[in-house]
């Protein structure tokens, strides 16, 4: 009887470890699964600097005495930029590597070498229910935009490119290019076909109706103006009325933000040019920044399509904010971009890779 219960007690000792054992297992494996699962993706906020690259947001940051929203991000990579055709990419190419996952010949837009149309992020998108969008300070019809929408093989076939934005169902699309709607050669007023099309075109931010299915707002004719002509803080006001408008759409969204002129400052080598645009465009980089601290599962992403101008650093003051500095060209350069992430599985952007990833990590994200 004595030794029964013995047994008894080393039994009932054993069951007790083994379950606390299970108990601390558990907990342990549950902590461990929440620290290291990320917040699933719904939403993706793809800021580009045409043509910025690290001298150009250094730059910026000196200028604007230390202070850069893009350098709060806390994640870093490196996008090999080169097209199918070229060494240097130029903008089409390179907004069809992100939008279309494949590298083209320069001047294509979403096609492939051959000619052939190529599914673009926004199409796929809109196939899942995701709400799309753009925001630019050039035309709406220019290559960095184009590329989420048109299937062209010449980027400055601006009347064609303005039919595919009409086929394109973008849910609020900003910025200028009015001109290619509405005053064509072939005399047809697009405008018509797209408010038949549920869009309520606008030609200030203010006028932008929320509540309409879908929203075009003209800003300019062709262009939007620069920052040293007045253009005030349009980029990151129309990204701020853009993100109001998708993060209605609880499926999620994709935002195209541009900071199209970064790369016309460069061509110009005109350091004031490069250096105001930067800035402007890291304004609308803290309105997404923002958006995403609230909105846990929003991810964003600055890229660059290409360097422009090969500029250099060669003297300056921090505490001053003053450069010197050197343009090595007048036109694109071939050195690796920076990508700059911030949000739920950032981390997926490290290291050195095809601009053409940057497209398949975000369909993969978003589950596309
Ligand atoms: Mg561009
Ligand atoms: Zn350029």
């Amino acid at each position: 009887m004595k030794k029964r219960v013995q047994h008894l007690l080393v039994f009932s000792n054993k069951t007790i470890r083994f379950i606390l054992i299970s108990i601390l297992s558990i907990t342990s494996y549950t902590l461990w699964a929440q620290e290291s699962t990320p917040e699933p993706v719904k939403n993706v906020i793809i800021m580009i600097g045409d043509g910025m690259g690290l001298a150009q947001t250094y730059a910026a940051y000196t200028v604007n005495k230390e202070k850069l929203n893009i350098f709060q991000f806390p994640v870093t990579g490196l996008l090999l930029t080169y097209s199918s055709d070229n060494y240097i990419t130029d903008s089409a190419a390179g907004g069809t590597a992100f939008a279309c996952g494949k590298k083209t010949k320069n001047g294509y837009l979403g096609k492939d070498e051959t000619g052939k149309d190529i599914k673009n992020l926004f199409e796929i998108a809109k196939e899942k229910s995701l709400s799309t969008g753009l925001v630019v300070t050039c035309a709406i019809t220019h290559a960095t935009p184009a590329a989420f929408y048109a299937h062209v093989s010449g980027r400055n076939d601006y009347e064609k490119i303005a039919i595919d934005f009409t086929k394109s169902n973008i849910d609020v699309a900003i910025g200028g290019g009015k001109k290619y709607f509405q005053n064509r050669s072939d005399k047809k007023n697009l405008i018509n076909d797209l408010q038949s099309n549920g869009y309520h075109v606008s030609y200030t931010i203010d006028q932008i109706n929320q509540d309409a299915t879908r929203n075009l707002c003209l800003l300019a004719d062709e262009d939007l103006p620069t920052v040293s002509a007045g253009r005030g803080n349009v980029l990151a006001e129309a990204t701020s009325k853009a993100l109001q408008i998708l993060s209605k759409n609880n499926q999620g969204f994709i935002l195209m933000v541009e900071g199209s002129q970064i790369d016309w400052g460069g061509h110009a080598n005109d350091i004031d040019y490069v250096v105001k645009e930067t800035i402007d465009f890291d304004k609308a980089v803290g309105v997404a920044l923002e958006f995403a601290r609230e909105n846990k599962n929003t991810l964003v992403l600055v890229i660059a399509d290409h360097e422009t101008g090969g500029l250099s650093i060669t003297g300056g003051n921090i505490t001053e904010g003053k450069i010197d500095t050197h343009f090595a060209s007048n036109n694109h350069t071939a050195l690796p971009v920076i990508v700059y992430a911030f949000g739920p599985s950032n981390y997926i952007f490290t290291g050195v890779y095809q601009n053409t990833d940057i497209f398949f990590k975000i369909k993969q994200l978003l589950k596309l």
